[in-house]
């Protein structure tokens, strides 16, 4: 901790010089003693001090308070207030800046050096874990690269993301995830045997410096027992907890210069491994830069679009012909994005699918969608089914059936009101797998349907050997099926075929009248489509089941 750098604005040059000896006595440096709050934001700007001691009582357009605030919002340096007196209205405006401590003047030397150490530690550390943040790392990782270059060793640079930790939060809340992440920075630093470092960097990311390594192998023995170690059950307030991670390598210095470009790179391959669904690591690889700026931009707007909570789901009502009411809602999201407003599904499904984000957000749409038809059963509205989409990346998810059987039993909803739509494509993809799915979940009582019925090839074939309840016939068909004879023919064939084997058949898109009554002449079960209702916003939604609408059909 010694050799930090400080900065001193005081306007009394006797109490400023008397305090600058002091601090080089106690081993600081002084960067530069300034008069004025101008003058302190220049100073800083300039020599970029690891802390500034600010008297608070400054003269001049900018008073102490205020280039304080302007210090730590422009440059996240730490500020500590000089104070010899003040009244209740300053304090409270010291108190808005967050400061990291207070000095009362004429300073003591023991209390000045004990003010900074806490403040420049309370401004390194992570608050919850009390672990390193980026900026110590950065201070750290350095010195340790700086060391090390002159010696054949690797240094292993790693970033560790917890797997799932939104879902902790939303469904256990946030004190339960907090506990989490302390229990996991306490089995961190318990195997500092092989640990240089270890920081916390975001909510639930943490970067670790491993010892020197002369083998590959040796960093990924290590980073496969982090994994085993973190892997292993907790009991956060009674309750037995499982917790994985994603962790990318990267080696020093092949993979990077300095401490940003390694933390970079050791993030890109966490991705990587998060892609890959998680609870593994994976080295990193120079990628080939072959995507274009503009894909790169929406990327990184999409990975960060769960974070920044964009995402927002909406209901389109499912109508029974027989009683004209709303008896299902088919969830689909919608992105908010921040410059583009609502962007649609099509476009960015299939790119959350490439880039391996569509576990995440698949899961939280169906926690989302889970959670809110439990909420209108328990307002007292009737009993709704709620249809969810999974894509053919999250049926390759090896624990898609925890994870929805876990959100069932945190949403409390019952099964029998969920369906999981899924395309004939997936199914296809692996039929094996599908047949095993679709047992499982028919046996936990939740339903299945399969969208966009009739659009793959060998649609006619599999509903003999799949089990599942219901068809979806996909929109192309149902356009125009008044006048279309060729689409008539077919949805005539599927509805036929869907009652000989107990099937219920929804058509969707349906738009106008005239398809409402085609529909209806030849025994289709259910309806949805925008001739009824698009799909809609929570509240809205909510307003329309609570007005109990019929539809005369
Ligand atoms: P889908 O599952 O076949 O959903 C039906 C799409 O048709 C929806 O488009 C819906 O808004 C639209 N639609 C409904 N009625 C009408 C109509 O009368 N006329 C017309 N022209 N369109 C109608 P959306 O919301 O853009 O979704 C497109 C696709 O994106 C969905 O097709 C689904 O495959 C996918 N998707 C949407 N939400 C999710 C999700 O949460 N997870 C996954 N994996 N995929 C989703
Ligand atoms: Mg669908
Ligand atoms: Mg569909």
């Amino acid at each position: 901790m010694l050799h930090k750098s400080i900065l001193i604005v005081e306007d009394e040059s006797i109490i400023a010089e008397d305090m600058s000896d002091s601090l080089i006595s106690l081993g600081y440096r002084v960067t530069d003693i300034v008069y004025s709050g101008e003058e302190a934001i220049l100073s800083v700007a300039k020599l970029r001090p690891d802390l500034v001691l600010m008297d608070v009582n400054l003269q001049g357009e900018i008073d102490g308070i205020t280039a304080a605030a302007e210090i730590r919002s422009r440059f996240q340096i730490p500020v500590v207030y000089l104070t010899a007196y003040a009244d209740e209205n300053t304090l409270r405006r010291v108190n808005a800046t967050k400061p990291f401590g207070y000095i009362v003047k004429p300073f003591e030397e023991k209390n000045l050096h004990t003010t900074i150490q806490i403040a420049l530690h309370r401004h390194q550390h992570d608050c919850l874990t009390n672990l390193p943040n980026r900026s110590l790392l950065r201070e750290q990782l350095s010195l340790v690269l700086d060391k090390q270059k002159a010696l054949p060793a690797m240094i292993p640079v790693v970033a560790l993301s917890l797997d799932r930790i939104n879902r902790i939060n939303s469904t256990l809340g946030h004190d339960i995830g907090d506990s989490v992440l302390c229990s996991i920075a306490q089995r961190l630093s318990n195997c500092m045997e092989n640990i240089k470092i270890v920081a916390r960097l975001e909510a639930a990311e943490f970067a670790i410096v491993l010892e020197p390594v002369t083998e590959k192998q040796d960093a990924a023995n290590i980073a496969q027992n982090i994994l085993d170690i973190i892997a292993q059950p907790m009991i956060v307030k009674g309750s037995e907890l499982y917790v994985t991670a994603s962790i990318g390598i990267c080696l020093s210095p092949g993979d990077g210069s300095d401490a940003d470009e390694l933390l970079k790179n050791a993030y890109s391959a966490m991705y990587d491994s998060q892609q890959q669904g998680g609870n593994k690591y994976k080295f990193y690889t120079a990628k080939v830069a072959n995507i274009s700026i503009n894909q790169f931009t929406q990327e990184t707007f999409l990975r960060n679009a769960l974070k920044r909570s964009e995402f927002e789901v909406y209901y389109e009502p499912q109508i029974e012909i027989e009683t004209g009411k709303i008896i299902g809602a088919e969830a689909l999201v919608r992105w908010n994005h921040p410059e583009r407003g609502r962007v649609s599904p099509g476009e960015f499904i299939p790119m959350a699918e490439e880039m391996g984000l569509i576990a995440p957000l698949g899961e939280w749409v169906l926690e989302t969608a889970c959670r809110q038809t439990k909420a209108w059963q328990i307002e007292g509205l009737p009993p709704l089914r709620i249809s969810v989409n999974l894509s053919a990346r999250q049926f390759e998810e090896k624990n898609l059936t925890e994870i929805v059987s876990q959100i069932l039993k945190d949403t409390n909803l019952e099964p029998k009101y969920l369906e999981l739509e899924l395309t004939e494509g997936l199914i296809l993809q692996d039929e094996v797998a599908a047949t095993e799915a679709f047992t499982v979940w028919r046996e936990m009582g939740i339903r299945i349907a399969i969208d966009d019925f009739g659009t793959g090839y060998s649609c006619l074939s599999y509903p003999k050997r799949f089990a599942f309840d219901a068809l979806k016939i996909d929109k192309s068909f149902i356009r125009d099926i008044a006048d279309d004879r060729q689409n008539a023919a077919i949805t005539i064939a599927i509805i036929q075929m869907a009652h000989s084997m107990n099937l219920t058949v929804i058509a969707e898109g349906v738009e106008n009248q005239r398809e409402l009554t085609f529909l209806c002449a030849h025994g289709c079960d259910e309806i949805q489509g925008h001739f009824f209702s698009q799909a809609l916003p929570m509240a809205e939604f909510g307003a329309l089941l609570k007005s109990d609408k019929c539809w005369e059909l």
